[in-house]
């Protein structure tokens, strides 16, 4: 169609650095949510709100690294805290630093976690809380709920525990749904753990309801298990995360993305009596080794970024922002097919099944799929041409730069695209 064929024309670029990455990435691709047809568009660099592909084009980015790029990009205190460790501590010192404990005692605090652990990503978070809640019951089996997202290899996309290693462990249960949790804990009786994001993410930023947050509180403390919140996505959604918004009482939170100040990062943390599995003076204890978990540029770059940066005003400034943004669009999108869900600064377009209002969307059933939607690729190709970055699924994340006439001027171009689209 008409715009795809601008896409290519406007991306000469990145389409012959496409086909040069074939020949050593399967499909050109090390991220496979940064894929789309016919190709990428290749990435030249960042500054502040604004990315430059390598054909030159600037665009705004509301992609910020799918919520990780909370600080956008050379964030200036950012910048001297890795320029810091990189001239004065080093990168990776092999051995026990007092930068893990400083870092540790802040995010205990923040999150109400008795005590935590560092690892490379939020994948690996999860599937160490995992094994942590997996030892403390001495039971197997998981419940996660259609759609979530807990790493790579911890995807549940379309109901199933795709590329996991162990799927006969998983039971997997509809995200919202109170009556099919109950059914799930009365036909298994050997559950160790229930893993929830409070708010699904990639699954298409689809809030949990309070009832439903309850029932998986409550339902896995009658059962023995444990109830895992996955913060790895939403602990920017305020000063203490969506633990401290909604007032949640986890077991263990896992934690990722902005918490690492633009470096690799993944943690996990709560109650001590479950944390200490991996207490190394036990000779019992779980082993949990990685190389980079305690690497200096993250633990100083993440210190200073959440202490100095994404300070408490903060969280709560670009979350009311995100409110904000969030319900000018579903205006500017009213009497059409689309709307938009989310919760502060995290949001994304959907074109609801049966007319649902965005605030009646519960999963991600409720939901027509992007793939199937050419009307959603011609948004994405258009608010390219106009000068917005977002992901291909319609989702979109703030980042603390971008300033309120980005937004204002996405929403006039929202408008735009319904006037000459929709109608
Ligand atoms: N959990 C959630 C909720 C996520 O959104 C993600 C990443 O998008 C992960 C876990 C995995 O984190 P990472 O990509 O750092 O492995």
């Amino acid at each position: 169609d008409a715009a795809t064929t601008r896409f290519v024309a406007n991306h000469p670029k990145s389409a012959e650095l496409h086909q040069g990455a074939l020949a050593s990435l399967p499909g050109g691709n090390t991220r496979t949510a940064l894929w789309t047809a016919p190709f990428p568009i290749s990435i030249a660099r960042g500054e502040g709100y604004k990315v430059w592909d390598e054909d030159g084009n600037e665009y705004n980015d509301f992609v910020s690294d799918l919520t990780a790029g909370l600080y956008g990009h050379s964030h200036p205190v950012l910048q001297q805290a890795l320029v810091q460790a990189i001239y004065t501590i080093g990168t990776n010192l092999g051995g026990t630093t007092k930068y893990e404990q400083r870092y540790a005692s802040l995010l205990c605090e923040r999150f109400g976690l008795d005590l935590l652990r560092f690892s490379n990503s939020g994948t690996e978070a999860n599937i160490h809380a995992l094994a942590a809640a997996r030892r403390f019951t001495g039971r197997r089996k998981v419940i996660a709920f259609r759609g979530a997202y807990h790493g790579s290899v911890l995807a549940f996309a379309n109901g199933v525990a795709a590329n996991n290693v162990d799927p006969e462990d998983w039971i997997v249960c509809q995200y919202n749904d109170v009556v099919g949790l109950e059914e799930a804990f009365q036909a298994n009786k050997e559950v160790a753990a229930v893993i929830l994001e409070a708010a699904q993410g990639s699954g298409g930023s689809i809030p949990a309801n309070p009832e439903f947050l309850d029932a998986v509180r409550s339902l896995s403390q009658e059962a023995g298990a444990l109830f895992i919140l996955d913060e790895v996505m939403t602990s920017r959604l305020g000063p203490g995360g969506l633990k401290g918004v909604l007032q949640l009482k986890p077991d263990l939170v896992t934690l990722g993305k902005y918490l690492g100040g633009g470096m690799p990062f993944g943690a996990f943390g709560g109650r001590a009596d479950i944390l200490s599995v991996y207490d190394p003076r036990s000779s019992s204890s779980l082993a949990h080794s990685g190389t980079f978990q305690n690497n200096a540029l993250m633990l100083n770059a993440g210190f200073i970024g959440a202490s100095q940066v994404y300070t408490a005003d903060v969280a709560e400034a670009l979350n009311r922002r995100g409110d904000e943004l969030r319900a000018a669009l579903n205006k500017a999108f009213e009497g059409t097919i689309f709307c938009v869900t989310g919760r502060g600064s995290l949001m994304c377009v959907h074109a609801p099944k049966n007319g649902l209002r965005p605030q009646d969307i519960a999963c991600k059933d409720d939901v027509a799929p992007f793939e199937d939607l050419d009307l959603k690729k011609l948004f994405w190709l258009e608010m390219l041409e106009a000068g917005f970055w977002l992901q291909l699924r319609g989702s979109i994340a703030l980042n603390i730069q971008l300033p309120d006439e980005v937004l204002s001027a996405f929403v006039d171009a929202v408008r735009g695209f319904c006037k000459k689209n929709i109608g």
